[in-house]
């Protein structure tokens, strides 16, 4: 019988698995499986949202000109080239569609953020995995990939699922050392929780060069993640031609003016970083304190922390047991982590819960 027939390239991609928000057998605990704010939203990102739902008969404005403009004022950009997404994931994804396609490359590293994989099959290009060093993102390994056929390289930057930083200088030197005609994403999912002398230029860099495309959301440190809107910055040329394939409606009301509102509440982004920072900080020493157990944490500058367990206890053991514990994690085999797990920051009654239990199943697998 006759039947529609997906793409070969679409059925070669293996779906994106989103961090679990209940247990196994359906409880709803603490959800440290998504690298969510744990601190909420803004209240006055969450008015700016309620106040919304009086014109929900009209389309937004697709031009997203309230978030543009107060996002080239915040960072000193031009508002022309500011592009908005339905998440910055959007954003990923109109990047391969406009400057990928069939037989082409697009690179990223081993163990990098599973949506650039995605987006690269989705066009029928060619994903080309680059090793890390450390975990971390190796510029040399990137560069030594590229041929003529490369057309994107997509560096998350702190990178997820490890959490791991490119400095300044790193990201200055893979850009110098891509061809004109490749373009480079610079995924800044977090970057926020950088100090202010942590920048990694990517924001100057889009500014001045024709070939990168920077992206930032709103889901992790503005604790928008339910409302789906990101966005990224690059030359007009870029730009014009991610308009040209974006959704005529991407972004909504609600999440348009929740996110200006966001945007302004810097009090609630520096109580966010500051929680973060303390918090995160004090984890990594906690599993430092388990080293002779075969347990080590990948130094983060993001909201998580990849923990890896080279001893008697799996890391699968540890998934189980921390949600038996109520605390669910991102276990990551699919992605050839399954060695470890990606904890997010949580609550402080979170953090030291989740660390108790986490000693515990230490002990019992001695
Ligand atoms: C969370 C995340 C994103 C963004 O997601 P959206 O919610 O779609 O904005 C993008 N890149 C990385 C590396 C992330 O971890």
């Amino acid at each position: 019988m006759l039947a529609p027939q997906p793409k070969q390239w679409i059925m070669d991609i293996a779906p994106y698995v989103p961090g679990r928000a209940t247990t196994d057998d359906g409880r709803k605990v603490a959800k440290l499986s998504s690298n969510e704010n744990p601190l909420g939203t803004s209240p006055a990102a969450r008015e700016a949202f309620r106040s919304a739902a009086d014109s929900l008969e009209r389309y937004p404005d697709a031009s997203g000109a309230i978030v543009r403009e107060a996002i080239a004022a915040k960072y000193g950009l031009d508002p022309a080239r500011v592009i908005y997404g339905n998440g910055s994931d959007e954003i990923l994804h109109l990047a391969a569609g406009a400057f990928a396609g069939a037989g082409d490359e697009v690179i990223f590293v081993r163990y990098g953020f599973a949506v650039y994989e995605i987006a690269a099959r989705r066009v029928g290009a060619v994903p080309v995995v680059a090793p890390d060093k450390d975990y971390a993102t190796d510029v040399d390994a990137i560069l030594s990939l590229v041929t003529d056929r490369t057309r994107i390289v997509y560096i998350a930057n702190p990178n997820n699922p490890t959490g791991t930083f490119a400095s300044r200088e790193e990201i200055a030197r893979l850009h110098a050392g891509l061809p004109g005609n490749v373009l480079l994403v610079l995924d800044g999912a977090y970057a926020e929780y950088l100090d202010a002398d942590e920048d990694d230029g990517a924001l100057v860099l889009a500014s001045a060069a024709p070939n990168v495309l920077v992206t930032r959301t709103f889901s992790k440190i503005y604790g928008l993640a339910a409302e789906r809107i990101g966005w990224g910055y690059a030359s007009a040329e870029i730009v014009h031609a991610l308009h040209r394939i974006r959704l005529p409606f991407n972004i909504t009301i609600a999440g348009q003016q929740a996110a200006v509102a966001a945007l302004h509440d810097e009090a609630f982004v520096a109580h966010s970083k500051a929680h973060n920072a303390k918090w995160r900080a004090w984890f990594a020493e906690q599993v430092a304190s388990l080293g002779n157990a075969g347990v080590r944490a990948v130094p983060s500058k993001a909201n998580f922390l990849l923990v890896l367990f080279e001893g008697a206890l799996t890391a699968e053991r540890a998934y189980k047991g921390l949600m038996d514990a109520g605390y669910i994690t991102r276990w990551l085999p699919g992605q050839k982590l399954g060695h470890g797990l990606r904890i997010s920051i949580g609550t402080e009654e979170e953090m030291l819960g989740m660390t108790e239990a986490l000693r515990g199943l230490v002990a019992e697998a001695r």
